[in-house]
C-alpha cells in the first residue's frame, strides 16, 4: 500500500476528495465532515458532535492517509475496532490494533510494525495506552493525530466507567501533544466542557451538526407490573415486523427476558458481556444479516453497529442518562425511514439504576489506609487481612475495597485484593477519589434528568433539544405526547435539564413546588382497602397510586398513609 505522506498544510482539497471517492466510495461529504477533516489535516484540535450514522469514522480515516505519522484512535470496544479494521482492509488501508485479544507475540509484532511506520492508523483501547510498551512505540513513531472515538466515555461514569479514560490527558501530553480530535454522537455542554478539560484542549473548535433525527418517533410506556410490561413489549414486537433491539439493564435480565419472549413465541438473539466471544459474534452476525430480527442486549451491544434498517429500539429498563438513551435509541432508523424509540418502565426501575450508582462513599483517609495496606503487603490479601493491616472494621474494609475496585485503584482475583493503579501519595489518591465522587454525584443528576424525560407530558423531542442545548423549535408532532395530547403539548413548558454538577438532593429540593406535596412519586404508601402501593404521580391532593393487587387508582391524599420503613 502506498501512503500519501505530505506535510499537512499543502494538501489540495481536490486530492482529499479524490481519495475519499477512490478508497471509501464517498462522492460528497456529509454535514460536519469537511470541517472536521480540515481541522485534522491542518493540525487543529476539534470536537465533532455528529449523529449516529453521520460518518464520524471518515473524519479521521481520510486525514490519516495524508498525515506523516500514524493516527491513533482510542476506541472503547474491541468489536468496534475489529469491525473498522476489516472495513479499512477493504479500502486497502492497513490498520493496526492494540487490545487485550492479542497474544504477547502478536502484540510484540504489532508494536514492531507500528515502530516501523507500517500502519497509518492504529486502534487502541484506553487501557492499552496505560501500558508503557504501547505508549513507547507510539512515542517513537510520533503521532500526527490523536482521536478519541465515542468521546462521551470520557465523561461517563457510574457502574461501567473506565478509569483509563481519566488518564488520556496524560497520554496526550506524553505523546508530545499531537492535535486531538474527539468524536461523539451526543454531548451536552457539560460533557463538552469535561472533554476539553480532561484532554487539555481548551481551545478545541466544536463542530456540531445538530442531533435531531426527524424519523425517530419517541414514546414512553409506563406499566404497573412486570407482566403488563411484557404484554406491552410483545405488543410492540407484533406491531413492528422489522428488526429491533431490546435493551435491558443487566446480564441476568437479558437472559430472563429472552426466556420470557421465547415462551410467547418470539425468537431473539442475546448479547452481553458474559457470553463467550464466539457466541457474541454469532449473535451479532445473525442480527446484522437479518437471520434473527430481535436482539436482546445489555448496553454492551450496538456502539458503532452499522445496520441501517433497525425499525425500533425498545428499552426494557431505564437507561442511566439521557445521553445513553439517545445514543442507544439513535441506532434505529439510520436509513431515514420511520423508526420507533420506545421506553418501557416501572417506577422500580429507577431504583435499579440508583442502586448501580452506588450508595455511600468511604472517606478518603480510610481509602488511603486500605491502599497502603495493599501496597505494603507481600502479595494479595483477603478482606480480613486488609482490615487487620489497615486497622479498620471488616465491613468498612469490604466497602472500601469494593469501591476502590470499582475505581480501578485495586485489583481483585478470587477473594483476594491487590494494588491496581499506582498513586504516589495520599494526596494523589485523594484527588482521584474526589474526582470520582464528583462524578458519581453528576451521574445521579443525569439519572434524574432521564426520569423527567419519562415523566414529561410535553413534546419529547423538545425535551431532548433542551437537554442537549439545541435551539428551541416547534413540537415534533409525532412523539406519543404530541400525538395523544395535542392541546397540552403547547401549554406545557419543557423543564430544563439538570445541571449534572449539582448533587441530587439539591436538585430534588430545587424542584419542589411552593406547596409541599403530600407524597412524592415513587414513595411506598398504604390504603386501608387496597393495601400497599407505590405513588405514580401527585396532582394537588389527588394521588395516583399503583397498588400491588388492585392496579392503578387515583386516591385522595388523606386516605393514604406512608408505608413504614420506606426510604
Ligand atoms: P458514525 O461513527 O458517525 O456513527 P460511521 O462512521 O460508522 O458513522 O458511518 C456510517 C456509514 O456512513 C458508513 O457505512 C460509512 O461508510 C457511511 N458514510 C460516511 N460518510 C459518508 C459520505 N460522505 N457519503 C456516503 N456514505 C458515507
Ligand atoms: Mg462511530
Amino acid at each position: 500500500m502506498t501512503l500519501l505522506r505530505r506535510p499537512p498544510a499543502r494538501i489540495p482539497w481536490a486530492r482529499v476528495n479524490a481519495e475519499a471517492a477512490r478508497r471509501f466510495g464517498v462522492e460528497r461529504f456529509r454535514p460536519g465532515q469537511r470541517e472536521l477533516i480540515e481541522a485534522a489535516l491542518s493540525g487543529r484540535d476539534a470536537i465533532g458532535i455528529l449523529p449516529t450514522g453521520a460518518g464520524k469514522s471518515l473524519c479521521y480515516q481520510l486525514p490519516a492517509l495524508f498525515l506523516p505519522s500514524p493516527t491513533v484512535i482510542v476506541s472503547p470496544l474491541l468489536a468496534l475496532m475489529k469491525d473498522q479494521q476489516d472495513k479499512l482492509a477493504q479500502a486497502d488501508v492497513d490498520a493496526a490494533k492494540l487490545d487485550s485479544t492479542l497474544s504477547a507475540a502478536e502484540e510484540r509484532e504489532a508494536v514492531q510494525e507500528i515502530r516501523e511506520g507500517e500502519h497509518p492508523i492504529v486502534y487502541v483501547t484506553p487501557e492499552r495506552l496505560e501500558q508503557p510498551e504501547a505508549l513507547d512505540a507510539l512515542r517513537r513513531t510520533g503521532v500526527s493525530l490523536f482521536v478519541i472515538d465515542e468521546a462521551h466515555c470520557i465523561s461517563q461514569w457510574g457502574h461501567d466507567f473506565r478509569p483509563s479514560y481519566l488518564f488520556l490527558g496524560d497520554v496526550v501530553r506524553q505523546l508530545g501533544r499531537p492535535p486531538v480530535l474527539a468524536l461523539t454522537a451526543t454531548a451536552t455542554p457539560e460533557v463538552v466542557a469535561d472533554v476539553r478539560a480532561q484532554l487539555g484542549i481548551p481551545e478545541a473548535r466544536v463542530i456540531a451538526t445538530g442531533i435531531e433525527r426527524q424519523n425517530l418517533f419517541f414514546e414512553v410506556h409506563r406499566t404497573v407490573s412486570e407482566d403488563a410490561k411484557l404484554e406491552r413489549l410483545s405488543g410492540l414486537l407484533r406491531e413492528e415486523p422489522g428488526a429491533g433491539i431490546v435493551y435491558a439493564a443487566t446480564i441476568r435480565e437479558v437472559e430472563a427476558l429472552a426466556g420470557r419472549l421465547a415462551a410467547v413465541g418470539v425468537e431473539a438473539a442475546r448479547y452481553h458481556g458474559r457470553l463467550r466471544a464466539v457466541e457474541r459474534r454469532e449473535a451479532q452476525e445473525r442480527f446484522m444479516e437479518g437471520r434473527c430480527r430481535v436482539m436482546i442486549a445489555t448496553k454492551a451491544f450496538g456502539m458503532g453497529i452499522d445496520k441501517p434498517d433497525i425499525r425500533f429500539v425498545a428499552h426494557w429498563h431505564f437507561p442511566d442518562s439521557v445521553e445513553s438513551y439517545y445514543q442507544e435509541a439513535g441506532r434505529a432508523g439510520r436509513d431515514g425511514a420511520p423508526a420507533r424509540a420506545a421506553l418501557l418502565y416501572r417506577l422500580e426501575d429507577r431504583r435499579v439504576q440508583a442502586y448501580f450508582l452506588g450508595g455511600k462513599y468511604p472517606r478518603s483517609d480510610e481509602a488511603w489506609r486500605v491502599y497502603v495496606a495493599l501496597l505494603e503487603a507481600p502479595g494479595p490479601l483477603t478482606v480480613t487481612e486488609v482490615a487487620a493491616r489497615a486497622g479498620l472494621g471488616e465491613r468498612t474494609a469490604r466497602a472500601v475495597l469494593a469501591w476502590l475496585h470499582g475505581t480501578g485503584a485495586v485489583e481483585r482475583s478470587r477473594a483476594r485484593f491487590g494494588r491496581g493503579r499506582g498513586f504516589a501519595s495520599a494526596a494523589d489518591l485523594g484527588r482521584f477519589l474526589d474526582e470520582h465522587e464528583r462524578r458519581l454525584a453528576a451521574d445521579h443528576g443525569r439519572l434524574e434528568a432521564m426520569m423527567r424525560y419519562a415523566e414529561t407530558t410535553g413534546c419529547r423531542a423538545q425535551y431532548l433539544r433542551r437537554y442537549f442545548a439545541e435551539p428551541e423549535r416547534e413540537p415534533c408532532g409525532h412523539c406519543d405526547n404530541c400525538r395523544d395530547h395535542p392541546a397540552e403539548r403547547l401549554a406545557e413548558p419543557v423543564p430544563a435539564p439538570a445541571a449534572p454538577e449539582v448533587a441530587p438532593q439539591v436538585l430534588a429540593a430545587g424542584a419542589l413546588p411552593a406547596e409541599p406535596l403530600p407524597f412524592n412519586a415513587g414513595e411506598a404508601v398504604r390504603h386501608r382497602s387496597f393495601g400497599p402501593g407505590e405513588v405514580v404521580s401527585v396532582e394537588g391532593d389527588k394521588v395516583t397510586v399503583a397498588f400491588a393487587a388492585a392496579g392503578e387508582k387515583v386516591i385522595q391524599a388523606s386516605y393514604l398513609e406512608a408505608a413504614r420503613g420506606s426510604a
